[in-house]
C-alpha cells in the first residue's frame, strides 16, 4: 500500500457568509456584496467578509464599512446573521467528520484533516480533497479551496494559492520550488511590523530568508526567529488538533466611545470573568489559558494569553490573569480603546474524573466558591440580570438589561 506523502488537508471556504447570502438571494450573484451592518445606521460598523465582486474594488475584511462603502459605492451592505452560518457550518463540518474524525476546527469556515490512514477508504489525499469539494457544493451549493501538503503550515499556504473554488496539492518534493518566491509577509506569525523589520534587512522573500543563519535569526528575533527558520524552509511539526483545544468561551464588547479609563476596562474584565466562570461552571469544565483581546481607537489589536497549567473555573484567576494581560498591552499604548475581549481556551471536561467543580477542594478558593454557589442559585432562579457587580460599567449593565427585556418580550410572544 502507498503511504500518503501529504496527508494533511487544509479546507476553506469561499468568501463564506457572501457566499450564503448570495446562494439565498440569487439576484446578487454579480453585485458587490460586502456583510456588515450598513455604514449609514452605525458608522462603527466593520466588514466581516467582502464577495469577490466587492474584493474587486479593494473591500477586505475587518475594514471600516465607511471605508468600504467609499470604495465600492454600488455595495450591498448585509447585516451578518451569525446564527445562519453557524448552521451551515455544522453541516460543512459534518461532512469533514464523515471522512475522518481527525478533524481541527480553526474557525466558522476552516478547518484542517490529517488524512493519513484513510486511503483504504477514501482514496488518496488528493481524490479526498475533491471528494470534499463535490460533497460540500453538492450539499450547500457553496463553493471552498483546498490545501494538500506534508504539514499544516504548508497546506494552509496552498487552500490560499488557487482561491476560489481551487486545490492545490504540494509535493514534498516541490516545497521548495513553491516557498521560494513567496513573500515573508505570507508566513505563519509575520505581521505588518514583523515585516517591516524583516524588509529593512533586506528580506522580502523567502529565498532571502533563507540565507540568513538561524543563530542570526534567533538572536534578532528570539523564538519567532528560530521559527522563522523552520518555516522558511516549511517545517512545521505541529499535529492536527481534534475538536476538545480548538474550543474557546469568550466575550467581547465595542465600546461606543473610545475608552481610556482604566478602571472601566478593569471593570468590564471583572464583570466578563463572572460570566466566563460561570458558564464552566455549568459545563463542568476547566480552562487552562486566559486570553484577552484589545482593539486601539487606531484598529490595531493584540490579543495576548497566558497559561494556567492546572485549569481554573473560577472568576478570579481568570480575571486577575486577564487584568494582568491587559495591563502589559496598555502599557506602552497612550491610545484608548475600542473593544475589549476576554476569553478562555484549551478546555477539558471535569466529567471524565468525575469530580464536579464543588468537590475540587483547595482550601483558599473555599469562600470563592461558596459565594458562587449560592450566586449561581440565585442567577437560575431570577435571571442573568438579576445580580451584577456594583463596579460592573454601564456597557455590561446595558446588554445585561437588554437581554433581559428581549428575554421578557419573548416570553410574552410565547403566552400569546
Ligand atoms: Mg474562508
Amino acid at each position: 500500500m502507498i503511504k500518503i506523502e501529504c496527508p494533511i488537508i487544509h479546507m476553506d471556504m469561499d468568501s463564506f457568509f457572501a457566499a450564503v447570502e448570495k446562494r439565498d438571494r440569487p439576484q446578487l450573484k454579480y453585485k458587490p456584496v460586502i456583510i456588515a451592518n450598513d455604514p449609514k445606521a452605525n458608522p462603527r460598523a466593520v466588514v466581516s467578509t467582502a464577495c469577490y465582486v466587492a474584493r474587486k474594488f479593494g473591500v477586505r475584511s475587518a475594514m471600516s464599512a465607511v471605508h468600504a462603502q467609499r470604495l465600492c459605492p454600488e455595495g450591498v451592505f448585509i447585516a451578518p446573521n451569525k446564527n445562519k452560518y453557524a448552521d451551515e457550518s455544522k453541516v460543512i463540518m459534518e461532512i469533514l467528520h464523515s471522512f475522518t474524525p481527525a478533524v481541527e476546527p480553526l474557525s466558522i469556515d476552516e478547518a484542517f484533516l490529517d488524512v493519513e490512514g484513510c486511503e483504504k477508504l477514501w482514496g488518496s489525499s488528493l481524490d479526498i480533497a475533491k471528494k470534499i469539494q463535490h460533497k460540500i457544493f453538492k450539499k450547500t451549493e457553496l463553493t471552498c479551496s483546498l490545501g494538500i501538503a506534508p504539514n499544516k503550515y504548508l497546506a494552509k499556504l496552498c487552500s490560499e494559492y488557487r482561491k476560489p473554488n481551487g486545490i492545490t496539492y504540494l509535493h514534498p518534493e516541490k516545497v521548495n520550488e513553491f516557498l521560494l518566491p513567496m513573500d515573508v509577509g505570507k508566513i505563519w506569525g509575520v505581521g505588518a511590523k514583523l515585516k517591516s523589520e524583516l524588509n529593512k534587512l533586506g528580506i522580502y522573500t523567502v529565498a532571502d530568508l533563507q540565507k540568513c543563519s538561524q543563530s542570526f535569526l534567533t538572536k534578532r528575533f528570539n523564538k519567532m526567529g528560530t521559527q522563522l527558520w523552520s518555516l522558511a524552509r516549511g517545517i512545521d511539526n505541529r499535529a492536527v488538533e481534534t475538536v476538545q483545544k480548538a474550543q474557546s468561551i469568550s466575550r467581547e464588547y465595542t465600546f461606543k466611545e473610545d475608552i481610556i479609563d482604566g478602571d472601566y476596562l478593569r471593570g468590564v474584565v471583572y464583570s466578563t470573568s463572572d460570566e466566563i466562570s460561570r458558564k464552566l461552571r455549568s459545563k463542568n469544565i476547566k480552562a487552562k489559558t486566559v486570553y484577552i483581546k484589545v482593539k486601539f481607537s487606531s484598529h490595531k489589536t493584540i490579543t495576548r494569553q497566558y497559561a494556567i497549567s492546572s485549569g481554573t473555573m473560577l472568576s478570579s484567576d481568570i480575571s486577575q490573569n486577564a487584568v494582568r494581560l491587559l495591563k502589559d498591552i496598555t502599557r506602552f499604548e497612550k491610545q484608548s480603546i475600542r473593544l475589549l475581549g476576554v476569553g478562555v481556551a484549551n478546555l477539558t471536561s471535569q466529567q471524565s474524573a468525575q469530580l464536579s467543580f464543588f468537590d475540587y477542594t483547595d482550601k483558599k478558593d473555599e469562600k470563592e466558591k461558596k459565594l458562587l454557589e449560592s450566586l449561581d442559585e440565585v442567577l437560575t432562579k431570577y435571571g442573568e440580570s438579576s445580580v451584577f457587580r456594583a463596579s460592573a460599567p454601564n456597557v455590561i449593565m446595558e446588554e445585561k438589561l437588554r437581554g433581559k427585556a428581549n428575554r421578557e418580550e419573548n416570553n410574552k410572544r410565547v403566552k400569546k
